[in-house]
């Protein structure tokens, strides 16, 4: 086998003993790597660099693809970017996958049979980051779904299932309340797994989706969600499947891949030789298998989970009278590689042998006929502190040139014309302009209201076109509309 080029960042905190004990596994199993080494988080922050990570450390990244990362610190106070988030943008990793087994009787659970992988879109959402101050009083943040962002995700899902020989692919979405951006999501679900019928599919709304999972996790299989609900509900997952110590994660994209643990660098266990090395280890095994090296994968999971069974445990899931021998860090990875060779003998014994992943789950569905577009209005947002019955003739005063105001909610909610005096108002209003009797309007027509809603001393804070797309309205109504 030749070696594969790796690149590995001993990270923080406990990072470097987990990582030293997470790479002598590996050698001792017979991965064959090529570790090129960089430095990342604290020390790198502290040189004055915000994002943590130096430019030539994109190099060894974009030269490997791979990627094995220990955690970090975030140094306290203001200025610091999140290195994993720099990290998943830059390298365009659009799914993160984290399974969540338990491992009864071994690891404390209440959850004995739970065996979920949750893959959580890492692009978009709300996490895009954009966000603005509509007022003195109203923040801004934009949910952004897009067409290709889901399918990428939802594929690979569905690739990650018939790969790891998974029978079920659930959806979460809040799509009765979202309809435009998460129904787009549950759409493209029901889309793509029509084209796998050897794999149920179903869809939950996520409020009852989580307490399900929480209650019930054995009815799950894979989980596939929007980068918010992904976020909590992986955290949520990992815990309840025993301890957030033992969960590993991969992000993954069409060129690179990051693996790593979920939690973080754990300061104040540092230098102790006490930390437990499994998250990272178990992240280096989707690794293995992310690189092809699906035997040594699977030789290093049976041997980690024998040692689990032996009841070799470090200090975070000992338990009196169930583990056998309290170890440290080294003494953990020592136990595994004495391992090696042998298999669970109550757990489910890691079998990869079907499972190569070439990180190409989310290739591009064929594109749509382009939609026939038509400009139906525009709403804009004003500032404003008057009560709704007094800003409603004011704004009517811009009517002309073929717009009329149809209507003024706030937050959502229609507070003009016929709102109800029990409606809360903030210092933000949007103004619905449209054709009187409906039809389509133009771009010269809005510029023109622009300048009237102006010349009534107004300050537009933002726009918003309403436009149809094949004769549907691509915008929502307002509450009471
Ligand atoms: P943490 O995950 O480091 O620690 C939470 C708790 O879990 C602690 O009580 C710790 O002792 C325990 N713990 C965590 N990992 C363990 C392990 N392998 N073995 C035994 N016990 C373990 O979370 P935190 O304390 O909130 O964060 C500490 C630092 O880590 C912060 O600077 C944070 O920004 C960073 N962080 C980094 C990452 C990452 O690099 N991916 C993720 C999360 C947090």
């Amino acid at each position: 086998m030749t070696n594969t080029p790796i690149t590995v960042a001993h990270g923080d905190g406990i990072g470097p003993e987990i990582m030293e004990a997470t790479l002598l596994i590996l050698k001792e199993a017979g991965a064959a790597l090529e570790i090129e080494q960089i430095e990342i988080g604290e020390k790198v922050y502290l040189r004055g660099n915000s994002a943590g990570i130096d430019p030539s450390s994109w190099d060894s990244l974009q030269r490997t693809k791979v990627f094995l990362k220990a955690p970090i610190t975030t140094p306290q106070g203001g200025g610091f970017k999140s290195l994993n988030v720099t990290t998943r943008k830059t390298l365009g990793l659009y799914a993160n996958v984290r399974p969540c087994v338990s491992y009864h009787p071994f690891v404390d659970t209440k959850h004995h049979n739970m065996d979920v992988v949750i893959v959580r879109e890492n692009e978009e959402d709300l996490y895009a980051g954009i966000e603005y101050r509509l007022s003195p009083d109203v923040m801004e943040c934009i949910k952004l779904i897009s067409r290709p962002g889901s399918e990428k995700i939802v594929r690979y899902a569905f690739e990650y299932a018939r790969r790891h020989g998974r029978k079920k692919v659930t959806c979460f979405t809040k799509d009765n309340i979202m309809k435009m951006t998460d129904g787009l999501f549950h759409k493209v679900f029901d889309e793509i797994a029509a084209s796998y019928p050897d794999i149920v599919n179903e869809h939950w709304i996520v409020d009852i989706g989580a307490a399900k999972l929480a209650d019930t996790p054995e009815a799950f299989d894979v989980i596939v969600m929007p980068n918010l609900y992904g976020d909590i509900l992986s955290d949520v997952a990992a815990q309840i499947a025993g301890s957030v110590g033992l969960a590993g994660s991969a992000n993954i994209g069409t060129q690179c891949a990051m693996f790593e643990a979920i939690h973080g660098s754990a300061p104040r266990r540092a230098g102790q030789n006490l930390a437990n090395p499994s998250g990272l280890l178990l992240g280096s095994v989707l690794m293995l298998v992310h690189i092809n090296q699906a035997e040594v994968a699977a030789r290093v999971h049976n041997a980690w989970k024998r040692t689990i069974e032996d009841g070799v445990h470090t200090y975070d899931i000992y338990e009196e009278g169930v583990s056998s021998q309290k170890v440290g860090t080294r003494e953990f990875a020592q136990a595994v590689v004495a391992r090696l060779g042998q298999s669970p003998q109550k757990l489910k014994a890691a079998n990869y042998a079907n499972a190569p992943d070439s990180g190409q789950g989310g290739t591009k569905e064929a594109s749509q006929a382009a939609p026939s577009v038509s400009l139906m209005g525009v709403d804009i947002f004003v500032g404003s502190s008057e009560a709704p019955n007094t800003l409603g003739p004011m704004v009517q005063k811009a009517n002309g040139g073929g717009l009329e105001v149809a209507m003024i909610d706030n937050r959502g909610v229609k507070v003009w014309p016929n709102g109800k005096p029990e409606t809360f108002c903030t210092d933000s209003f949007r103004c619905r302009f449209t054709a009187p009797g409906g039809g389509a309007v133009t771009q010269g027509q809005i510029l023109d209201l622009l300048r009237r809603l102006n010349d009534c001393g107004f300050d537009v804070v933002k726009t918003e076109t309403l436009r149809n797309y094949d004769g549907k309205p691509g915008y929502t109504l307002a509450q009471g509309e």
